[in-house]
């Protein structure tokens, strides 16, 4: 049986239009195990094509080519893809090697694509390398070698399967001519082994040494004759390539995915600046998302304990919002400052609230209701701290010496709200302030000289404020004990004094008396409910929220209700920028990948000429977007880990706290993202890269 049989074979290439082009035409041949063909002609004259069809590169062709007794035409893809693999060994006169692969993965390549074991792939090619006289250079890259170095190494890629036919298009071309006579051996060696080795050559030369000589013109054969003073060299072999491989017909594999992603790290690594600067413009979106989110976690927390200093499950507090019961502004507050000056309740007006809410709680069905009788008064009186007070507090440790008494001004004046309580306080020693005594902020501390806050607990200071009350200004000078520190995170850094509603009622009626004022007192801007549940407190403040515009919690309960709004429209602009920014990543990678493909071109036909899959070509390229992905997702990781430290350093020596809040969970789904865009980035190119013609491919420059 002949080993290969070409029977009336033509060849048309389409050309633009509906012209084409015979590039061959009845072609007739048939060749033998053991021969050494030469195949002559001119340039374009169809040598080329007529080895792409015997290699089963190329199946667009009429007439019948038969393999072992098998018409190629009828082989399926898988079954073609298997042939490629197994029966033909190509060599090329490029040399087509895999830059950036060892000489050694280049030769193994082809069993890394059948899943072959590591060792034994290794051993097999370091077998065949050192019968090529190449064992010394197994590691180097093929830049590093020689042409016919080079050469060598594709004619141990092309046996590494023990194929049984070896086509070679120019394999001297690009060689001097003392390394073309040792390519020929080899060559010769590998057909007196009992292989079918056709060989193309310009050179008469050259074919000289060959069994046979086949010449072409035009796309027909039009010589075809036998050498015969061709002798065949049986005894000293320089290739052994009997039972290269054993159980050849064994059921071998695939690509598998851990050489894909090897494969792919070696190409990621002959690039690396390339593939680095790529995931640091990748990462580029990741950290502005973690960070963001950082800090917008970082703050609602910051926010929400502000707010749980300001309230209390069981209390009620209600100030005036500075709008009628419909929630149109009152004309005269349409000063945008006017919400800081507190608005405050005439008697009538807490009586009609108390009324109101009492009703409300009565249709509820709900048992509570606010009373200011005697024992069982549930409703107390603040002013807000949102005053503002110009005034002074002096101490004088009684030292004497008068320049060792202190001063510091006072910004703020707060009632205390009742549901302040010991935790509130940063002393062991002081209690919550009552009648003659203040409480202070921890910056007015500093302000006073005084480092460790013990120390003023129960001393005398001097009071020197001015209020205003009722449109005139009062005057209150007194001497006060300070009963404790307060620590409430939003105001430690601002100077505020807190008192007692009732105390500071009081001294003001006390300053109206001195000035010869009728004694009005302050009239409160916050009232306090002091409710039996939580349920009663959810109640109340659903109702003033919902049918009480006039009225609402207190300004700070306000500022952070304002700020969480501002904390979702952040979050709204954060998806909207993350959004852009991750595809603009997206195209960032497709780009990438997309050219990776484009200057792999020439690397694709080779692979597919030695029987890769386009399952496997895809599976290079999507293991490398992985790894990508992967690069990327950890270069923004420890990008936002770092920038959110100097952040996080920066904010505590500047403001006293750190509004940023680094979760885990943000770094994992930044690595998350980062790989599934990429996965994505790469769906395009890498099945784009599976597509490729393989004949055009290789002759891609
Ligand atoms: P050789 O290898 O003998 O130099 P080729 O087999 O490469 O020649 O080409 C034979 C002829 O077919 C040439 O005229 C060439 O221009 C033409 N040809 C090769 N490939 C294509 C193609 N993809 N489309 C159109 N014409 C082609
Ligand atoms: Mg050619």
């Amino acid at each position: 049986m002949k080993e290969l049989e070409l029977m009336h074979v033509y060849k048309d290439y389409k050309l633009a239009g509906k012209e084409k082009y015979t590039a061959l035409s009845d072609i007739n041949v048939s060749f033998e195990k053991g021969e050494l063909v030469s195949i002559i002609g001119e340039s374009g004259s169809g040598k080329s094509t007529l080895m792409n069809l015997i290699g089963g590169l190329d199946s667009d062709y009429q007439g019948i080519i038969n393999i072992g007794g098998k018409d190629l035409k009828n082989f399926k893809d898988k079954q073609l893809d298997d042939y490629r693999k197994k029966k033909i060994g190509f060599v090329f006169q490029s040399f087509n090697l895999i830059p950036h692969l060892s000489v050694l993965d280049n030769v193994t390549i082809p069993l890394t694509l059948s899943n072959i074991k590591e060792s034994e792939k290794n051993e097999k090619a370091i077998k065949i390398l050192t019968q090529l006289g190449l064992k010394e250079h197994i590691k180097k890259k093929p830049t590093q070698l020689s042409g016919g170095q080079k050469q060598r190494v594709a004619i141990a890629r092309a046996l590494i399967n023990d194929p049984d036919i070896i086509l070679a298009d120019e394999p001297t071309g690009a060689l001097d001519s003392s390394t073309t006579i040792q390519i020929l051996d080899i060559l010769k060696d590998i057909a007196d082994d009992g292989k079918l080795v056709i060989m193309v050559t310009h050179s008469e030369k050259v074919a000289k040494i060959s069994s046979r000589i086949v010449e072409i013109s035009d796309g027909k054969i039009i010589r075809d004759e036998k050498n015969k003073n061709y002798t065949k060299n049986n005894d000293k072999h320089l290739l052994d390539t009997n039972n290269m491989i054993e159980n050849k017909d064994k059921k071998e594999g695939h690509l598998s995915f851990i050489s894909a992603l090897k494969l792919s790290f070696h190409n990621m690594w002959a690039s690396k600046t390339k593939n680095f600067l790529m995931a640091l413009g990748v990462s580029i979106s990741l950290i502005a998302m973690i960070i963001m989110l950082s800090f917008g976690s970082g703050l609602t927390s910051y926010i929400s304990t502000l707010a749980e200093d300001y309230s209390n499950p069981y209390y009620v507090t209600i100030s005036k919002s500075g709008k009628d019961k419909d929630g149109n502004p009152i004309e005269e507050n349409q000063d945008p400052a006017s919400m800081f000056i507190p608005k405050m309740f005439e008697e009538n007006e807490i009586n009609e609230i108390i009324t109101d809410l009492n009703n409300y709680l009565e249709t509820q069905n709900n048992d509570f209701r606010i009373t200011t009788e005697g024992d069982n008064q549930n409703i107390t009186y603040g002013f807000s701290m949102m005053t503002m007070t110009s005034g002074t507090i002096s101490y004088d440790p009684q030292t004497g010496n008068p320049e060792d008494i202190k001063t510091s001004s006072i910004m703020y004046t707060y009632t205390t709200p009742p549901y302040y309580d010991d935790h509130n306080l940063i002393t062991e020693t002081g209690h919550m302030s009552g009648e003659n005594e203040i409480m202070l902020s921890s910056a007015i501390l500093k302000l006073l000289d005084i480092e460790d806050p013990e120390e003023i607990i129960g001393k005398q200071v001097t009071l020197n404020i001015n209020l205003t009350v009722s449109n005139t200004q009062i005057i209150i000078n007194k001497d006060v004990t300070i009963s404790a520190i307060v620590d409430v995170s939003a105001f430690s850094s601002m100077m505020v004094m807190y008192v007692d509603y009732d105390f500071l009622n009081n001294c003001v009626k006390e300053a109206q008396q001195n000035a010869s004022l009728e004694p009005t007192g302050l009239n409160p801007s916050l009232l306090f409910i002091h409710t039996d549940s939580e349920e009663t407190t959810d109640l109340l403040n659903y109702y003033i929220e919902n049918n009480r515009k006039d009225l609402s919690g207190s300004i700070e309960e306000e500022l952070s209700s304002m700020f969480s709004e501002m904390m979702s429209t952040f979050s709204i602009a954060l998806a909207i920028i993350s959004g852009i920014s991750l595809i603009v990543a997206l195209i960032m990678i497709t780009v990438v990948l997309y050219m990776s493909v484009s200057e792999r071109t020439r690397e694709i036909g080779v692979l597919k000429s030695i029987g890769a899959r386009k399952k496997d070509i895809k599976l290079i390229f999507s293991t490398e977007s992985l790894l990508i992905g992967i690069l990327s997702g950890i270069t923004g990781i420890i990008f936002s880990a770092i920038i959110g430290g100097i952040l996080a350093l920066i904010f505590n020596s500047l403001l006293g706290f750190a509004p940023i809040n680094m979760l885990w969970y943000y770094f994992v789904g930044a690595l998350f993202i980062s790989i599934i865009i990429s996965v994505l980035a790469g769906l395009y190119p890498s099945s784009k890269a599976a597509k490729l013609d393989p004949v055009e491919s290789l002759r891609h420059e």
